[in-house]
């Protein structure tokens, strides 16, 4: 676990800032929706008020020797050639996060995690990971993390966001199941998780006392699985999806979280 702060100085005080996490981007699983993903990562780099993070699963990493492979499990059979893959799809986001950081700017990747794909091969440690994010100006948080994040206007703190972030654990469960497991001893505003594959996303209120005004206070947080880049079943093909009953296959694709410091408000949209 780690944390990162990022500091937003916004250019109109009613600037409002978006969070697209990438997350279960799968590379080298023949289910990959390419195009989808580079869309939304055009939409990102288009909007400099647009930013994403990595939320784990990048590389679907089922080579030979894992039981859950097949012929059909993957399409590059190499973990370097997953990376590489990665790597070249995100070229041009990598080179503006790097040149953002230069100028002394909040980086567009807010974060980086590992996904069970990554961490739970014997071949890929702490090291690795490090080494898949860091050259690209990207902070790992590990499997979980925290987020700051603080808006500023004419040099003027107006509002921060705490942000719990983990790629997902455990099966079986519903998204918003485990998202409430994850939110238990956590303190944040915004929780988001992916690894269930499936976008979903609730508001609840949680309660405090306030020392200023001397009265309970009620606070809005926001529970998001943030989605993913991979259909459930190949056309034309036997795929895995098919053999099992109980599993909802769900549309590949994105949550944005957006944030409004100035109405001190945040909200999602699918
Ligand atoms: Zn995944």
């Amino acid at each position: 676990m780690d944390s990162n702060y990022i500091r937003i100085d916004m250019n109109k005080n009613d600037d409002i800032t978006h969070l697209e996490v990438m997350s279960d981007e799968h590379f080298g699983d023949p289910k990959q929706d390419l195009g989808l993903l580079l869309k939304r990562q055009n939409a990102i780099l288009d909007d400099p008020n647009r930013y994403t993070a990595f939320g784990g699963d990048m590389l679907n990493n089922i080579m030979p020797k894992d039981k859950r492979w097949s012929l059909d499990a993957s399409s590059l059979n190499s973990l370097t050639l997953e990376k590489q893959a990665w790597q070249d799809a995100h070229e041009e986001l990598f080179k503006e996060n790097l040149k953002l950081l230069n100028k002394g700017k909040p980086p567009k990747i807010w974060y980086g995690l590992d996904g069970n794909h990554e961490i739970n091969d014997y071949n890929v440690d702490h090291h690795w990971m490090v080494e898949l994010f860091e050259p690209h100006g990207i902070k790992y948080l590990g499997s979980s993390g925290f987020v700051g994040v603080e808006f500023f206007y004419k040099n003027k703190a107006i509002r921060r966001y705490k942000l719990a972030v983990a790629h997902g654990f455990g099966g079986g469960s519903s998204p918003l199941k485990s998202l409430e497991n994850f939110m238990e001893n956590k303190i944040a505003d915004v929780y988001l998780m992916g690894h269930f594959h499936h976008k979903a996303t609730d508001e609840q209120l949680v309660f405090d006392y306030d020392w200023k005004t001397k009265e309970y206070v009620e606070r809005k947080v926001l529970l998001g699985n943030t989605g993913n880049f991979t259909n459930s079943i190949l056309r034309g093909n036997t795929s895995w999806f098919e053999r099992r009953n109980k599993l909802k296959p769900s549309p590949p694709g994105t949550i944005t979280v957006s944030f409004n410091p100035y109405e001190g408000d945040f909200n999602w949209h699918g």
